[in-house]
């Protein structure tokens, strides 16, 4: 029975330590005050728009074994190797070592201050992918004035596939999420007018495309192929866009109550931090594994292995099987 410590207590970090278990003790850091904030902080999932807290439970549930030990708001803040061990060191001070260590840090959402243009932060009908969740969570979609909005505009590939925000991959799961969003607000509000714009979608999964024709024929949400410039506040509280629609090549000028930025994944601050510590960093600062196809968990470091999204954009279901890999890696 070997000591392992899995940092991040994500659907990665809980999945994987619920396997390494049956064998070993695992002892699981999360620096939140509770485990799966990024799933709880979902109200539905793609594409069956099954119930993220529902998930979240079956997960925590996961949580109640002899060999597994929580330590819930505590951050790791040293990780290094030492006479054929990972010493670890948490933010209260205490020291542990273990034989195995592995990283599953997860990741955060790309901050959308950093497109001034776009207005967020600013104009309070900007709002995020994230923001939206929560007024699906509360059952109400609503505009600035907390009245039903009459028109909702998403914009894909905010940070993500952007040069300009040094973001030049896609984020793989905001295509989907966005079409599953604009089905919510259809159905708390089937009167709200929804448009999509979209650099191209990427319905990559199983009933992703199904999907996408439901949000066209069933509820009417118009997809418009173009980009969004700059916005900015109406008098009423509204928010005025400019855009360009390229599949006709025109601009377009148009108001809309709320504008939706799909914000991307980024590596998290304690995946960046952790990573580049363990000389593990990779591009964009995501964990870099060794290889993808065959090594996928492992990394160059003896006895350190990643999971999760701390490598890469990655689904919630992926990230699932991917920690799987990852435990029977390390079993
Ligand atoms: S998944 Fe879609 S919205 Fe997200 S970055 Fe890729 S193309 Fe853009």
């Amino acid at each position: 029975m070997k000591n392992i410590a899995i940092i991040g207590a994500g659907p990665a970090g809980i999945e994987a330590a619920s396997i390494l278990a049956q064998q070993h003790n695992v002892t699981l850091f999360e620096k939140e005050k509770t485990p799966l904030t990024n799933i709880r902080n979902k109200a539905l999932l793609f594409p069956d728009f099954s119930s993220a807290d529902e998930l979240a439970d079956r997960l925590e549930a996961k949580l109640n074994h002899d060999n597994i030990t929580l330590l819930a708001e505590t951050a790791i803040t040293d990780l290094h190797r030492e006479g054929g061990l990972w010493m670890t060191t948490d933010d209260k001070g205490t020291k542990r070592s273990y034989e195995k260590v592995l990283i599953a840090t997860g990741y955060q959402v790309f901050d959308a201050t950093r497109k001034e243009e776009l207005g967020y932060g600013i104009y309070q009908g900007v709002i995020t992918s994230l923001d939206l969740e929560k007024m699906v969570k509360a059952g109400k979609i609503v505009n600035t004035m907390g009245d039903t909005p009459k028109q909702v505009v998403f914009l894909q590939c905010v940070g993500s596939r952007d040069e300009k925000s040094g973001n030049n991959y896609c984020s793989k799961v905001c295509c989907v999420t966005a079409v599953k969003q604009a089905i919510e607000v259809k159905r708390l509000s089937p009167a709200t007018n929804v448009h999509l714009f979209y650099m191209d979608l990427r319905m990559w999964g199983q009933g992703f495309e199904e999907m996408y024709r439901t949000a066209q024929e069933e509820y009417d949400i118009n997809f418009v192929r173009g980009r969004i410039s700059e916005a900015a506040a109406t008098y009423d509280g509204g928010i005025q866009l400019k855009a360009e629609d390229t599949l006709m090549g025109i601009p377009l000028n148009m108001n809309t109550d709320l504008l939706v930025l799909m914000v991307g994944m980024c590596p998290s601050n304690g995946t960046m931090e952790l990573a580049k510590s363990v000389h593990i960093d990779g591009l964009y600062g995501f964990a870099q594994s060794v290889e993808e196809h065959l090594n996928d968990n492992f990394t160059k470091e003896e006895g350190l292995f990643v999971a999760g999204s701390c490598k890469r954009p990655m689904s919630v279901n992926d990230t699932i099987q991917d920690a799987r890999a990852a435990a029977i890696a390390m079993l």
